[in-house]
């Protein structure tokens, strides 16, 4: 996630739509279940977080059904407190991979692939990621594969980019694609008609998933927690956000 950036109409400095809202909206509806068989799940992020936030359940779950979990993080994430007196771009990029690697062991997934790219500038990043997710799909030509992406309309353009380059690979490899909204909960409101709610599956974590992600979530600490007490150096993760990441169910659109 980036702290800077403005989502759609609402501001990130802003409450947005509250968990409270989207609690009693999420539960009026039935929503069908995500079922994801495969032998290997490729989890895409923009920014070392996102896939934690938006996917750790489903991540947990593929894990225990045997199937093999690929996180792969594109940007460096050296963009979340642009001007802080306490790390420079690439001190927080050091610190951000560091968490990351403590979070995916946490879930008890793989190491994250590790790619570094330009925090802010994936949408400029598009041949780039394109081929690095056709490389990774070509590491396993037997097997059969789905992708798990950040949502390609989720209001932040890194977000965005990834998951467009994911649609397309998906799209010309015949392989099976999910999406995961992580902004969209901020800015987007319940039933809001240009969200296309019939195309979203459910995944209920159980107890013991949402405690792990809960705990795999308190290692990243520069996001969490203030730098500093100074405003450059403000957490980017603030509560009311966490909240929403937090559920008992996470939601893809397929
Ligand atoms: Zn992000």
């Amino acid at each position: 996630m980036r702290s800077s950036e403005r989502f759609s109409a609402v501001p990130i400095d802003e409450r947005g739509t509250t968990e409270e809202q989207w609690r009693s909206w999420l539960s009026t509806r039935e929503w069908p279940q995500l079922e994801v068989k495969v032998d290997r799940l490729i989890v895409l992020a923009a920014h070392p977080d996102d896939e934690v936030l938006g996917a750790a359940g489903m991540m947990i779950a593929a894990a225990a059904a045997g199937i093999e979990v690929v996180p792969v993080c594109f940007s460096d994430g050296a963009g979340s407190h642009p001007g802080s007196p306490t790390l420079s771009p690439e001190e927080l990029a050091t610190r951000r991979q560091e968490e990351l690697d403590v979070a995916t062991k946490v879930l008890g997934i793989s190491r994250s692939r590790w790619f570094g790219l330009p925090d802010g500038g994936l949408d400029r990043e598009h041949d780039a990621m394109t081929s690095i997710i056709n490389d990774i799909c070509d590491e396993w030509p037997e097997e059969t594969l789905a992708v798990l992406a950040v949502w390609e309309h989720d209001g932040h353009p890194d977000h965005e980019a990834v998951g467009r380059c994911a649609r397309e690979v998906a799209a010309d490899r015949g392989i099976e694609l999910w999406q995961y909204p992580i902004w969209m909960w901020h800015w987007a409101t319940p039933g809001e008609s240009k969200i296309p709610w019939e195309d979203m599956r459910r995944h209920q974590l159980s107890n013991t998933a949402l405690a792990t992600k809960r705990i795999a979530i308190t290692a990243f600490d520069t996001q969490i927690n203030p730098l500093s007490p100074d405003a450059a150096d403000r957490p980017v993760l603030l509560p009311h956000i966490l909240d929403r990441l937090t559920r008992t169910h996470e939601y893809v659109f397929g």
